[in-house]
């Protein structure tokens, strides 16, 4: 009796990890939830305002991390259509897919949305309006406003404005084409010259 006792108190005790085992595949659920979270959540990267100063030219720290706009009709982006991915100009990660570029004719780049989780949006009171800013969801740089409504013929209806400058380009090769690379007419070129240095 004893005997059986002491076989039962054993079964009893490894039940719980019999129960944890048939319990596996809601734990894998998880641990794959978490990988899918990880993957799509930016990598947060924080920098010092002299850390960002050293790796930004002077006018990217004045719109990404001083909230600027570049002047109208000057990003090098802006008319740029070749296939590829939009990173933060600031810490690299990806904010937007070419397919999801539009001619808006705005003068800055435009896109009708941004990659899952890339991008947070603020309210903007600034100037006597009430608008939408976007920021880079990994260093909180400044990329523009995203406006909704305008009746655009694309999917969202919204318009991402985005400064040139807060971006980087890679085409499908994953080969970068820097701002200086685009070949978008001489009087852009002089205006983004003469703005760099004013
Ligand atoms: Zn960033």
């Amino acid at each position: 009796m004893t005997f059986v006792t002491a076989r039962l108190r054993a079964y009893l005790a490894r039940t719980p990890t019999r129960l944890a085992l048939r319990q596996a595949p809601s734990l894998s659920a998880a641990q794959t939830l978490n990988r899918y979270t990880l993957r799509t959540m930016a990598t947060k990267v924080e920098k010092t305002e002299d850390e960002w100063r050293a790796v930004l030219s002077r006018e990217q720290f004045r719109v990404l991390r001083e909230k600027g706009t570049e002047r109208a009709n000057t990003g090098a982006y802006d008319k740029l259509f070749d296939e590829g991915v939009y990173s933060c100009a600031g810490c690299g990660a990806p904010l937007y897919e070419s397919k999801t570029k539009f001619n808006s004719g705005c003068g800055w780049p435009a896109y009708y949305e941004g990659l899952p989780n890339a991008i947070n949006r603020h309210v903007d009171k600034s100037w006597g309006m009430e608008r939408i800013e976007i920021t880079c969801a990994a260093c909180g740089g400044h990329l523009g406003h995203v406006f909704k409504g305008e009746k655009y013929d694309t999917p969202t209806d919204e318009r991402h404005c985005v400064n040139s400058i807060s971006l980087t380009f890679r085409d499908k090769d994953g080969v970068e084409k820097p701002q200086d690379a685009v070949d978008d007419g001489v009087w852009s070129r002089v205006k983004r010259m003469v703005g760099s240095v004013l």
